[in-house]
């Protein structure tokens, strides 16, 4: 939906001249070599993620600097400095090395957003052991699944999390060589078939030299959230270090001094990228929040930690909004000077109410668990136009393209045509492989193009519009219709909080559209109120495109990284069996 204001750039937004001065200089002069320059030379001509993230700053003025402050209900902020992080990262990796596990290897941790989390993903990439974070909440199945397909050697957990989700599993994993514990009480663990990391860490040394990697070497394995099916492994390399540095650089604007907030679990693709590699390459100081979303301790996080760069998600800014505006004025933020989002098509109302309650409005950006990094981002260099996805990014050619009988792609040159958006290979984090799936990973290009599976537009400033993902798109009575447009328009309704619309068969219309939505406090479901919203979205979007019913739900089902799942509503709808759940998150 092209909202007609758009949110100018005025001199006054900016507290800090951006990284990102001229689009479309930058654009013209950007070269993945010139940022490889920028990164600083490894020892013998490497290249490791967790070198360039960590060891290069404490061996400079930032050793003693802050790289993470880990908060934590009725506990003491815990600081892990540039300096502690680069010892514990090299004691991490030295007791991998004990243990007789490799590079190449693969080490599963399934943590909380504890310290060890990020010791271990860090830790496991200077040993050139491929790492996968999990969501802590994932139950035995999902764990078991992952850790079978990517065949994991190690698995770091907790002794809680081992007893009641791995300990009766464990022989459903049998590629598993290790498991070391970490005590959620802060002491020791002592359960058989386990490893205490404690006292492994205690004894292994803090010097250590990384296993050379190359930028070719496998570093991650990330699943997808499973929104549209099971999830698919993602294989990622050391090189996609570039990707992660320049993202930060333009699309997070980080500047040395910020204080940034990645609100992402590292068990999503976002909270590793974003939530650990971006901040720490740019020598920032992150602020990693154990706890779960809650609308008062995040207003609070926000002012008190001093946020400068804060990166969230669409969902998260919808629980604000539902919680409402007046405990946001209880707070402030003079710190706060740039507010992005991923995950979900950003509602213009979100922008909006950015810009009304925090002082400064959310720059969505876009990307995949695919592309390892962001693809494209409204940027502190250009005007917002609020429901667009932005800009491809310096050294980012992307396409609105559509597919072939024959297989091949054609390019769609003329503005506003919907079509598959598409990115030309050669970034560096783009996937390297899906785990047991090298069929679907050829599928997905075509020639020099990667084919993303989502729906877009491009206008003719060059901005991208999130159509749907392919997969959701609805055709009704000859119209193609996208969820987007029909739940940004649901959402401008005082009395909704979220909206999720599918196609539902039809014998005349083939399909019509449906819509779910959940309610703001303060708002009762009532026939009145239904027959309201159905008024309000044939007045926004004609009554072609406007849903035929709408159904009210407590809660729209999700994913664990925040997404919503319709082909759930749909599944339910129609009676259907509803496939992989594996991440669903649990209901209220
Ligand atoms: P699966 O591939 O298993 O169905 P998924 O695609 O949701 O799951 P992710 O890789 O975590 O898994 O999510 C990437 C997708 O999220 C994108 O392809 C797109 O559909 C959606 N997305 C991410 N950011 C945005 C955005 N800013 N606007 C619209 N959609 C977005
Ligand atoms: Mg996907």
């Amino acid at each position: 939906m092209e909202s007609s204001s758009i949110i100018h750039k005025t001199a006054s937004d900016l507290r800090l001249a951006p990284n990102l001065g001229d689009y479309e200089a930058e654009r013209r002069v950007f070269s993945w070599a010139a940022v490889s320059r920028e990164l600083a030379d490894q020892p013998q001509g490497a290249l490791n993620i967790a070198w360039q993230a960590v060891d290069r700053h404490a061996a400079s003025s930032l050793r003693g600097k802050a790289a993470f402050r880990i908060l934590a209900r009725g506990t003491p902020t815990h600081f892990v400095t540039y300096g502690q992080l680069s010892a514990l990262t090299n004691r991490f990796c030295n007791v991998l090395r004990d243990l007789g596990v490799g590079k190449g290897e693969r080490l599963f941790i399934l943590a909380g957003r504890i310290p060890e989390l990020y010791i271990a993903i860090l830790g496991s990439l200077k040993n050139g052991t491929a790492v996968s974070p999990l969501f802590s909440a994932f139950g035995p199945d999902p764990i078991a699944t992952r850790v079978n397909l990517g065949e994991g050697a190690v698995l770091v957990t907790t002794d809680m999390l081992f007893e009641r989700k791995i300990a009766k599993w464990r022989d459903r994993m049998p590629s598993l060589k290790h498991v070391l514990l970490v005590a959620e009480d802060g002491g020791t663990t002592a359960v058989p078939g386990t490893l205490d990391l404690s006292s492994l860490m205690a004894s292994a040394s803090d010097a250590c030299e990384i296993t050379p990697t190359t930028a070719e070497d496998m570093a991650l394995l990330h699943f997808t959230s499973g929104t549209t099916g099971t999830p698919k492994g993602a294989v990622h390399v050391h090189g996609a270090v570039l990707t992660h540095w320049s993202t930060g650089r333009y699309a997070l604007d980080l500047h040395v001094d910020d204080i940034y907030w990645c609100t992402a679990d590292p068990g999503w693709v976002t909270g590793t990228s974003y939530g650990v590699i971006a901040p720490l390459l740019h020598g920032v100081t992150s602020i990693v929040d154990r706890e779960e979303f809650d609308a008062e301790r995040w207003y609070a996080i926000l002012q008190d930690e001093g946020v400068s760069i804060w990166y969230t998600a669409p969902t998260a800014i919808r629980m604000l909004m539902k919680a409402g505006a007046d405990i946001a004025k209880k707070y402030a933020f003079p710190r706060l000077r740039f507010a992005a989002s991923v995950g979900e098509p950003l509602n213009p109302e979100a922008v909006w109410w950015g810009k009304q309650v925090l002082g400064l409005p959310f720059h969505d950006n876009w990307w995949q668990t695919e592309t390892g990094g962001i693809m494209i981002a409204n940027t502190p260099a250009f005007d917002i136009k609020p429901g667009s996805m932005g800009r491809p990014l310096p050294g980012v050619e992307a396409a609105i393209v559509s597919r072939q009988a024959d297989g091949s792609v054609q390019v769609i040159e003329a503005p506003n045509k919907e079509g598959e958006l598409a990115l030309k290979r050669g970034w560096p984090s783009m996937f390297r492989g899906y785990l047991n799936s090298e069929e679907r990973y050829r599928k997905s290009f075509s020639g020099e193009w990667y084919l993303t599976g989502d729906l877009a537009r491009r206008d003719a400033d060059g901005y991208y519009w999130f159509v749907g993902r392919a997969d959701d798109v609805i055709k009704s009575a000859g119209h193609l219709i996208g969820p987007f447009e029909v739940e940004s328009a649901l959402m401008e309704h005082p009395a909704v909080a979220e909206a999720a619309v599918i196609g539902k068969p039809d014998p005349i219309a083939g399909e019509v559209v449906k819509a779910f939505v959940s309610l703001n406090n303060g708002f009762e479901q009532s026939e009145a109120l239904r027959m309201a919203l159905l008024g309000h979205a044939r007045t926004r979007l004609g009554a072609a495109v406007a849903p035929k019913e709408i159904a009210f739900l407590t809660q729209l089902p999700r994913t664990r990284s925040g997404k919503i799942m319709r082909r759930l509503l749909k599944a339910r709808e129609l009676g259907l069996p509803e496939g992989d759940t594996s991440t669903l998150e649990a209901g209220p």
